[in-house]
């Protein structure tokens, strides 16, 4: 797969790619069939392919993916209770650079959702769950989503496409705390209302805020955009209103409890006497500067230790550079583009996370694709890109894949591995049981 997001030229291949999906041609008034391939199959590969072939009765596209399974981060990102929403995608993260960040007991939040959404490279994982508290670094949905999955009742996660294995590991987990730490304040958490009202909500969690953090910011977000005003009136209402005493009793039977903290960076992971596990996080304090979206923290010299045996990084994804021949922005994570045209490299588009940088939802990325698929519309209409058949698509990389030994995958394969993961997961009462070990799904289809 493209880093979050997909690259496409007919007839140039990554290596390694297999063959997903190809849509049929047709003959048609709109000139020389375009072979359009598409490298990746994520949202935003199948989104752009889905608008290119909509609106261009003639294209041919070819969806090539490395994995044996399509869908990208729809698969292997959403958090496995939001079936509804399946969305984001990037094949690396940003690191935070602090002494400590390689001891066991810390991991990044794209290997640890890697991990319970099944990605065969994160399937070892194996996440230390001995501990009581959890430090979750960074205060956007990502951060919610593994919050939410290590105090979910297993009761809810059962009812998943949760992997077996990640399952039984929480099943077994100590966590019964969780700390959000953010290095800017209430009024910059990054996460939406959706996500903190189904935190605040989940059964057998009980949110810890401090009403301290929260004394007077009514009246800041008075002009704010409905949006950011509704989110942070959710935070006050629910630091600051005394619970009722259903409420209270609840709490009190209540076994496993979830915060926020503020203008807290991370400074080191501190280990334990052997110098091999985490136990603990230095953060130190920040002030801001500037207010809104833009105010920066800036460290104040005071520092703050916290207890704590899991660190997980949640602080954004990032996209990889996709091959030297392809331009890349190593500071911003992007390929350099105008409206999905690759800076520099003609008939080479992107869309997706490497188009625009790790942000927004589903939606926001098929509205991004579909505008990467104009300007490839576009493009074709003014003859600017060359559709001869001499370009011949996946003809001419069938031919490569079959001088290199290589069998590709095809849709028909996939939808055998669907089938049986389905299947295993109707066993458990689940929507589909996830096959972890790619040499399982080429037993299972014969290769
Ligand atoms: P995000 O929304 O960009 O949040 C990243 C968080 O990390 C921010 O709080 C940011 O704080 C913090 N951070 C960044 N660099 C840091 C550093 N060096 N030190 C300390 N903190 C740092 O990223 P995300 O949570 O990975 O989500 C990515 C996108 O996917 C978002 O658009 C999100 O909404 C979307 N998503 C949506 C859903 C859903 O719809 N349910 C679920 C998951 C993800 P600053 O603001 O101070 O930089």
């Amino acid at each position: 797969m493209a880093p979050g997001g997909a690259c496409w030229r007919g007839g140039v291949v990554p290596r390694g790619f297999k063959r997903w999906l190809s849509s049929s041609s047709s003959s048609s008034s709109y000139g020389p069939a375009p072979r359009v391939c598409v490298v990746g199959s994520g949202p935003a590969g199948f989104y752009t392919a889905q608008h290119i072939l909509k609106h261009h009765g003639g294209a041919q596209v070819d969806i090539y993916e490395k994995l044996p399974v399509p869908f990208g981060l729809v698969r292997f990102g959403v958090a496995p209770d939001h079936p509804e929403v399946k969305s984001y995608g990037a094949e690396d993260n940003r690191v935070l650079g602090i002494p400590g960040e390689n001891l066991s007991g810390v991991y990044s939040a794209r290997e640890f959702v890697g991990w319970y959404n099944g990605l065969p490279e994160n399937r070892d994982l194996k996440p230390d769950l001995s501990c009581e508290t959890a430090l979750i670094l960074g205060h956007g949905n990502v951060a919610l989503d593994i919050a939410r999955i290590l105090l979910s009742p297993l009761s809810l996660l059962r009812k998943t496409d949760i992997t077996d294995g990640s399952l039984a590991a929480l099943a077994c987990s100590k966590v019964k705390r969780v700390w959000l730490v953010g290095r800017r304040g209430p009024l910059q958490v990054a996460f939406t209302i959706k996500e903190l009202r189904e935190m605040i909500n989940l059964p057998g969690a009980r949110p810890v805020l401090n009403p301290a953090d929260f004394m007077g910011l009514e009246n800041a977000v008075k002009d704010a955009p409905r949006p950011r005003k509704r989110l942070t009136e959710l935070m006050i209402k629910t630091a600051l209103e005394k619970p009722g005493e259903k409420t209270l009793a609840a709490q009190a039977a209540t076994p496993r409890e979830w915060g926020l903290k503020f203008q807290r960076s991370p400074q080191e992971v501190l280990p334990t006497a052997d110098g091999r596990r985490a136990r603990g996080i230095r953060m130190a304090l920040t002030r801001l500067e500037g207010s809104g979206d833009s105010a920066k923290a800036v460290a104040t010299g005071d520092v703050e230790e916290l207890e704590c045996g899991l660190v997980l990084s949640s602080i954004g994804y990032r996209s990889l550079p996709l091959d030297p021949a392809v331009p890349f922005d190593t500071q911003r994570g992007i390929i350099p583009n105008s409206s999905g045209r690759v800076e520099g490299v003609p008939g080479l588009y992107c869309s997706g996370w490497v188009k625009r940088g790790p942000t927004g939802v589903i939606i926001t990325t098929m509205n991004d694709s579909f505008d990467t698929a104009q300007s490839v519309l576009e493009d074709l209409q003014v003859g600017a890109l060359d559709v001869s058949t001499s370009r011949e698509g996946f003809g001419a990389v069938e031919s490569i894949l079959r001088s290199r030994g290589v069998r590709p995958i095809s849709f028909s394969d996939w939808e055998k591995i669907d089938a049986a993961e389905v299947a295993r997961g109707k066993a458990a009462g689940k929507p589909r049981e996830k096959i972890v070990d790619p040499q399982e799904m080429l037993r299972l289809i014969g290769h």
